[in-house]
């Protein structure tokens, strides 16, 4: 493989879809996929998350110190990150690959 400059920089989403319970029409609840700034999402307490794009699942980071980058969140999987037009692999990739949805979505 042909040497890529190393990047020492991590992946930062700074935005995510946010699982949300509504009353349904039917009756009940029923959940849906909020997109939501991964900020507000962990200061309004929401525990399930996904990628915005791809629909994988996230990690999300918050903001520890005063210098550091602000909260976001990073796939989970570097595979999803490697076709999400959102992941930092796929931005690094160089052979003209098309962004999918996750193998393994958060439903
Ligand atoms: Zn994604």
């Amino acid at each position: 493989m042909a040497a890529k400059a190393v990047k020492a920089e991590t992946e930062k989403l700074y935005e995510c879809d946010v699982k949300r319970r509504r009353v349904s029409s039917r009756g009940g609840y029923e959940s849906f996929w909020k997109v939501k700034n991964v900020t507000e999402a962990l200061v309004d307490g929401d525990t399930e998350f996904r990628c915005k794009e791809c629909h994988g699942g996230v990690k999300l980071h918050r903001k520890r110190l005063p210098n550091a980058p602000a909260a976001h969140a990073e796939h989970l999987s570097r595979q999803d990150s490697e076709y999400c037009s959102m992941g930092m692999y796929f931005q690094q990739a160089v052979d003209g690959r098309e962004a999918r949805l996750s193998e393994s979505p958060v439903l």
